[in-house]
């Protein structure tokens, strides 16, 4: 029954060929636009799906949450957020937006504060590979498989990473980042090229629905507050600088990535994800928002609705 819906919902999405791949990373132009595939995985493991959800693509901004994930639980609180606030920035999501006096990022889910909590996760002191190291492995404990990295979007983009440069360089000058900013961009670069399918990400949000706890492995990834913590600010920033009307209308913690991902987590419930590579002018998929409008509205998911 869960399929037929979301084989259902597919079509209803699928005449709707608006909107653009990511063109300001040459390999993500390449992508196939038509691609189309929705998940869910349920706290309880079960996972259900229609569509292109075993088609592999790079996790980009979805890797967000997660490493801000590992970056608190391995360093703990205090240390991360004296380094990248929780305040909506309402800005787009590469823009050079930093606290006034203090250079620190508004918030992880803008490149600005990823890339700095790139440069927070595993213990300190360690080189940039293990660091990519740790976060893959974290990514993958998140999915309950080995993710891998497909290098040549790693290439692409960071031949055009003026922009993740300059905002590295800015946050060096702050003391936000320290040591060399070029290889913590490089990381970060890597982070965003992990390779994911639909079910990977359904099932990297479901362990967030379920307390950090994987629903497949039973492995507990990160500790409760942590994932608390996530989920919130996923709420207030996760869909860059849509996120106000993404809060009213849908209502699902979310995260939204350049490569046409998109994923939701309700917590206690479901994780979800949609594949659509179009985006639209704040870089959401375009296909993606309206299945999630649809899932909202039909199952009753927004947050602030009395189930
Ligand atoms: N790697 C991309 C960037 O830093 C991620 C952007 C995204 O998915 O929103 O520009």
């Amino acid at each position: 029954m869960i399929p037929d819906y979301l084989a259902e919902a597919l079509g209803e999405v699928a005449a709707d060929t608006t909107g653009e791949t990511a063109g300001y990373i040459p390999e993500l132009a390449t992508a196939d636009p038509e691609r189309l595939g929705a998940a869910f995985a349920m706290v309880d493991g079960e996972v259900y799906g229609a569509g292109d959800i075993d088609t592999a693509f790079t996790i980009q901004s979805i890797s967000k949450p997660f490493v801000y994930a590992l970056a608190l639980s391995d360093r703990g609180f205090d240390q991360v957020l004296a380094k990248v606030g929780v305040e909506p920035s309402g800005e787009a999501f590469n823009e050079i937006s930093l606290e006034s006096g203090t250079g620190r990022p508004l918030n992880p889910m803008i490149n600005a504060g990823a890339i700095t909590t790139h440069s927070l996760a595993g213990p300190e002191g360690l080189q940039p590979a293990e660091r990519v190291e740790r976060i893959t492995d974290g990514l993958s404990a998140f999915a309950g498989r080995r993710l891998q990295m497909d290098e040549s979007v790693h290439a692409s983009e960071m031949e055009h990473a003026h922009r993740n440069l300059a905002i590295a360089h800015m946050l060096g000058s702050y003391g936000v980042l320290t040591g060399d900013v070029r290889a913590v961009v490089d990381g970060y670069i890597r982070q965003c090229s992990l390779l994911v399918t639909a079910r990977d990400l359904a099932i990297m949000a479901a362990t967030l629905a379920n307390r950090g706890v994987n629903p497949l492995s039973g492995e507990r990834v990160v500790p409760e507050p942590v994932v608390r913590q996530v989920l919130s600010v996923m709420f207030s920033c996760g869909m860059y600088d849509a996120a106000g009307d993404w809060a009213t209308q849908v209502g699902i913690p979310a995260k939204s990535g350049v490569a046409g991902g998109l994923i939701g987590a309700l917590p206690g419930q479901i994780g979800i994800a949609t594949f659509s590579p179009r985006l639209d002018s704040h870089g959401n998929s375009v296909r993606g928002v309206s299945l999630f409008e649809r899932f909202s509205s039909d199952m009753g998911l927004h947050v602030m609705e009395v189930p």
